[in-house]
């Protein structure tokens, strides 16, 4: 599908004089649309609910925009807990899906009365010794199946390589355990293939799921409230995939439902989804202003930001379109690699990219860069975070967070003796 930006050049040229490049911007409409989409694909189950994955795009506004369709948000640490407790989300709209957790972290989910999904067996003995015998209502666990998560399509990942959940043995063990510290309500999580760009994914694990948790039903007589299917649900980054149809995606997941958990009387069970991808991954959109260009064996664009901005293209090779603003529908004849300016040779937005010609000044639209990018920004050679905007449905532009200032990033320093000189 061709790839097509939600802002103009004239656009980013307004924008740009008011809060400089590079900038992340959100566009709030497409948000929107998408959400009332989730919400409706999963209506023909009373209890559903997506658990925004906060990690994805940890902005308050952004999880504000989520709330307005009765969303809750899945957090995996104490900086996610406080940005749903800032939105005023309650427990019931919290999930607390981490691994490798902290003490500090399982006390505070419990006092906000977050749903806590564990990860491992071992947890359970953490929190005998946190929560002094008192265990929540409800609590869930997360499955590893091991060996190789396939779908029909070629699609394949790897979850017996993958450090989250439990085995299959542990998974009956700990729920016989939560049982018996008087837990009355039981979720099962999975998490099992990344980024998936079909249709079948959610369906396919949900027929597992929905498998296991009735045969566990069976053997100890728990009640699952809900079956969590995580996140994973992708995009396409390249213009010639096809997006996921998120009404198929829950139409297969209600079959397996009809199918599986209906019959074994578990028919009250609530689907939960935990998407960040998909739910503000084309949403989002890094631009960046050209502002050297350099002929030696290969022909380089230097923008002004960097992979500290925005991490997937030098860490996983990951592709993102780029649309050069005000040049949309021009001829693609030049070839470019498209850098930060970062001391790392893999700081490159696009390596051998056929684009229009780049101009100094020009503004380069990165594409599909909502989700899992400002987000996994960092300070390497001292590189500033940019700020993020909101494109509001009255086309409007709201800063939601302000860039980081040189300040910002001395203030961690014991400054007595070079604070003058930092500016602080
Ligand atoms: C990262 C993560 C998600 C969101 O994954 P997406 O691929 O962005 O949908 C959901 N749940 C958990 C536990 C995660 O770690």
């Amino acid at each position: 599908m061709r790839k097509v930006p939600f802002i103009t050049r004239e656009q980013a040229e307004q924008i740009d004089s008011k809060f400089p490049t590079p900038f992340y911007i959100y566009d709030e409409r497409g948000i929107r649309e998408n959400a009332e989409r989730v919400r409706k694909a999963f209506s023909w189950n009373p209890g559903f609910r997506e658990y925004f994955a906060v990690k994805a795009t940890p902005n308050p506004y952004i999880m504000k925009i989520m709330q307005d369709y009765d969303f809750g948000f899945d957090c995996s640490s104490s900086a996610e807990l406080v940005l749903s407790d800032a939105v005023h989300a309650d427990g019931e709209h919290i999930m607390f899906s981490s691994n490798d957790t902290p003490d500090e972290e399982y006390l505070q989910a419990r006092s906000l009365g977050a749903i806590i999904n564990l990860d491992d067996i071992t947890h359970i003995g953490t929190l005998d010794r946190l929560f002094a015998g008192k265990f929540p209502e409800t609590m869930s666990c997360r499955y590893n199946p091991g060996g190789v998560f396939r779908m029909s399509n070629g699609i394949m990942d790897n979850p017996g390589d993958s450090k989250y959940g439990m085995t299959k043995a542990q998974l009956f063990e700990a729920y016989e355990m939560l049982k018996a510290r008087g837990v009355r309500h039981f979720g099962l999580h999975a998490f099992l293939a990344s980024n998936t760009v079909t249709n079948e994914y959610y369906p396919q694990l949900a027929g597992q799921l929905f498998e296991l948790a009735a045969e566990i039903h069976g053997a100890l007589g728990i009640h699952f409230a809900f079956i969590n299917l995580s996140g994973g649900v992708g995009i396409p980054y390249t213009p010639d995939g096809t997006p996921n149809d998120i009404m198929k995606i829950g139409e297969g997941v209600h079959e397996q439902y009809d199918r599986i958990l209906v019959p074994a009387g578990m028919g009250d069970a609530a689907v939960y989804t935990e998407m960040g991808r998909f739910m503000l991954g084309p949403y989002g959109a890094l631009v960046t202003k050209a502002i050297h260009e350099k002929h030696i064996y290969k022909e380089y664009i230097g923008v002004d930001a960097c992979a500290a901005n925005l991490m997937r293209p030098a860490m996983y090779g990951a592709y993102h379109h780029i649309t050069v603003l005000g040049r949309e529908d021009a001829v693609c004849d030049h070839l470019y690699d498209v850098t930060g300016s970062l001391c790392e040779n893999n700081d490159k937005f696009a390596i051998d990219r056929m684009l229009p010609e780049i101009k100094m000044g020009d503004y380069l639209y990165i594409h599909d860069t909502g989700a899992h990018g400002f987000a996994m920004g960092y300070n390497y050679n001292g590189r500033l975070w940019s700020c993020e905007l909101l494109l509001k449905e009255d086309g409007t532009v709201q800063q939601i967070r302000r860039a980081e200032t040189l300040q910002d990033y001395f203030s961690t320093f014991d400054t007595t003796e070079f604070a003058s000189a930092l500016g602080l």
